[in-house]
């Protein structure tokens, strides 16, 4: 079967430097506690990587965040995520003596930035995934930062200025962002649009919508907890002309995939995807005849 891997593949920068840094700290560190605060990809084989190494990893969905992180003690160190973080998170390590690292992605780091430079002049409209760690970092900055969740009806009643700033998520989709800032636009003609969606997540998703049309084979690569990979399925399945259109996390996923008759399949990956099992997949597909 002929094989077409949208590139770039595997890793974002921001995931390879959050997991290299989480190694470090490890070798740095041989004897202390090491803790990730949330999952610091969005992907299972990261988080059995990082136990490998005496990494544990914190799930923080279910969990009443304050109360965990005033239990951390002097000998831990806690790393934070890429996806980002209250600033109240770490006042209370500091209070506590507790080490910690950021491994927050730079583009995360701008869209909070472009938040603080903007929220005392304007309200700022919030375009995310409701609990999502880069949506309550967002939030968290001001209550003048408004969530606005695809799907759900937004109340324009509660912008009082003229001009708010809209930003989004970096994982969104630039599909459903033109919509929503269509919408947006129509309600506030004066609202300020800031699409911030990453490079890593815009590229493979723009190069998904244009794919050969003798294509009869989606296969996007990635866990279904990684809102990025959700979203390379979502454009993916907007593709009138392909039919068969798959997400999986592993080669055993894909070998449960009824391939007979497929001469051409295009490859997508998450941001989070390891490039192991992308070679794999790879592999397996080219081979099958
Ligand atoms: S997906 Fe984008 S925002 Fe998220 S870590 Fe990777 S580069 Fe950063």
């Amino acid at each position: 079967m002929e094989v077409i891997e949208i590139k770039p593949s595997g890793y974002c920068l921001g995931v390879i430097k959050a997991i290299s840094t989480a190694i470090k700290v490890r070798k740095e560190n041989p004897n202390a506690s090491i803790y990730v605060f949330g999952l610091l990809v969005h992907n299972d084989d990261v988080t059995k990587e990082l136990n490998a190494y005496s990494i544990e990893t914190i799930d923080i969905t279910n969990i009443d965040i304050i109360k965990r992180l005033e239990e951390f003690s002097s000998n831990d160190i806690v790393i934070f995520t890429a996806h980002g973080h209250p600033q109240i998170y770490e006042d209370i390590l500091s209070r506590k003596n507790v080490r910690f690292i950021d491994t927050t992605c730079s583009f995360v780091k701008k869209n909070i930035e472009l938040i603080e430079m903007n929220k005392m002049n304007r309200q700022i409209i919030y375009i995310g995934k409701n609990n999502h760690p880069e949506t309550v970092a967002a939030l968290s900055t001001s209550d003048r930062v408004l969530l606005y969740e695809k799907g759900k009806p937004f109340d324009y009643s509660m912008i009082k200025c003229k001009d708010p700033l809209v930003i989004n998520q970096t994982t969104l989709s630039f599909l459903e962002l033109l919509d929503i800032h269509k919408e947006i636009k129509e309600k506030i003609n004066g609202a300020i649009i800031e699409d911030e969606i990453c490079n890593a997540t815009r590229v493979r998703q723009e190069k998904l919508t244009h794919i050969d049309d003798d294509v009869d084979l989606i296969i996007i690569i990635g866990s279904n907890k990684s809102s990025n990979t959700k979203k390379l399925f979502e454009i993916a399945l907007q593709n009138r002309k392909v039919k068969d259109i798959y997400m999986v996390n592993s080669l055993e996923e894909v070998k449960k995939i009824d391939l007979k008759g497929h001469k051409k399949v295009v490859l997508a990956s998450g941001t989070s995807t390891s490039i192991n099992v992308i070679k794999e997949i790879r592999k397996y597909l080219e081979e099958t005849k």
